[in-house]
């Protein structure tokens, strides 16, 4: 059994989904189960109808609304034929799920409401999806995932639950593949004991597809992306990025940690800890061999770069020559974790703690709002954070030529610098 999954750049036009087929059909050697994330940038307007929504906006809210829907009902029109009627009936559903809450008024956190009507996305670009392989006569089925993924209710970024998700896997899931050689479910979002929505945070479908790798002890793992392979820099920021053809899981977790958008960094365990293959493959290019993660040491790699622009230095300092450790490092680290706003740096010394962040306007203030009650904040912004993996004296000298540097932190493998 394999799992693939593909992103939102995937099938975000008709032309696309078909050729996101050709490659199902190309490949029938083994079941499949198939997770997929919303159309194009449907989460991001999805989250523009929650945000009116919750600024009490309702009207505006079903509006913005109506053209997810609108684009959603033509796609699906054009893409059915024989079970249009049907497939558009159950669609509207999903609709509905959506517009009830939309007529109510706010009455309980933002993150409720966002997860509720963003889960959407993939419940619609799943059913599309589906329709299009029952026309071309693939063996398919489609599944609501918010049955098997149960999360708690930490909403926008849940957690999951194992035990449950691994027991339904065994129940519902593999049942599945006694009839159907594809099952079809949606990345990202789940749902809570109380059958409310959630979801797991910003391109978590990787991490979906990596949940059902470990839980179906798949033999790999597809994500399809829209790059030949995994490079080793941002192809728009470095002219001159070439493709990894292999790495092993740590070089990839720890890329991904430093910012490097590759895949999400929660994907890796799941498939680390039985020993999955995970391919990232290009859907534009199925031929070519994209690159294998697994357990085997990556060999000699070039230096990786991950470059993050728009960063904030803050200095948090004692008011009273305190030192700044134990204690009040963690009542810092709270103030963050409320803030929902990780460091991408930190550097302690006696009486003060140093950290980089991305500039989050609202989230910078509210941070040096409720530190400022107990510390000295002082903050710089516009600068940014370069991460060199395997690095050498001639790429860091090229990188980091002509800038002040603020903050410069290495180990033999990875050098950080923070500067203007
Ligand atoms: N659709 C979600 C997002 O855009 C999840 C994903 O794409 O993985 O963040
Ligand atoms: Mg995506």
């Amino acid at each position: 059994m394999r799992i693939f999954k593909f992103g939102g750049a995937s099938i975000q036009t008709i032309e696309r989904m078909k050729s996101t087929g050709a490659i199902l059909k190309n490949d029938p050697r083994e079941k499949m189960l198939l997770v997929i994330s919303a159309m194009g940038k449907t989460t991001n307007a999805l989250e523009k109808v929650a945000e009116s929504f919750f600024s009490g906006n309702s009207k505006e809210a079903l509006s913005l609304f109506n053209r997810v829907k609108q684009q959603h009902l033509d796609t699906l029109k054009y893409i059915t034929v024989l079970n249009w009627q049907a497939a558009e009936n159950r669609m509207k559903d999903f609709f509905t799920e959506v517009e009830w809450l939309l007529h109510d008024k706010p009455v309980k956190d933002y993150d409720f409401y966002y997860d509720q009507i963003v889960c959407c996305g993939e419940l619609l670009s799943t059913w599309i999806m589906y329709q299009y392989c029952v026309e071309e006569k693939l063996n398919a089925c489609w599944v609501d995932v918010r049955d098997i993924i149960r999360t708690d209710d930490n909403f926008r970024e849940a957690a999951i639950d194992w035990a449950y998700t691994q027991q339904k896997v065994e129940t519902e899931i593999k049942k599945l593949f006694h009839t159907y050689d594809i099952v079809i479910t949606q990345g990202f979002i789940g749902a809570t004991d109380e059958n409310e929505s959630t979801t797991l945070g910003r391109e978590g479908s990787d991490f979906t597809a990596a949940i059902f790798a470990n839980l179906l002890d798949a033999s790999s793992l597809t994500i399809w992306k829209d790059v030949d392979a995994v490079m080793n820099a941002d192809p728009r920021q470095f002219k001159d990025a070439i493709g990894i053809p292999s790495l092993s899981y740590s070089e990839v977790i720890e890329m991904a940690y430093y910012g490097a958008q590759v895949i999400h960094p929660k994907t890796i365990k799941p498939l680390q800890n039985k020993n999955i293959p995970l391919y990232v493959k290009s859907f534009l290019n199925p031929q070519l061999p994209g690159t294998l993660i697994s357990s085997t040491l990556s060999k000699k790699l070039p230096p990786v770069i991950v470059k993050k622009e728009n960063q904030v230095l803050m200095q948090f300092s004692s008011k009273d020559f305190s030192f700044v450790e134990g204690k009040p490092v963690q009542q810092l680290q709270e103030i963050f974790k409320t803030a929902r706003l990780n460091p991408n740096l930190i550097q302690n010394s006696a009486i003060s703690l140093l950290c980089c962040f991305d500039d989050r306007p609202e989230k910078i203030e509210q941070i040096a709002l409720e530190a400022g009650i107990q510390f000295n904040v002082s903050l710089e912004k516009n600068l940014t954070l370069l991460t060199i993996r395997h690095y050498d004296d001639d790429i860091v000298k090229e990188l980091t030529e002509n800038k002040t540097i603020v903050l410069l932190q290495k180990t033999p493998v990875t050098l950080q610098a923070l500067f203007r």
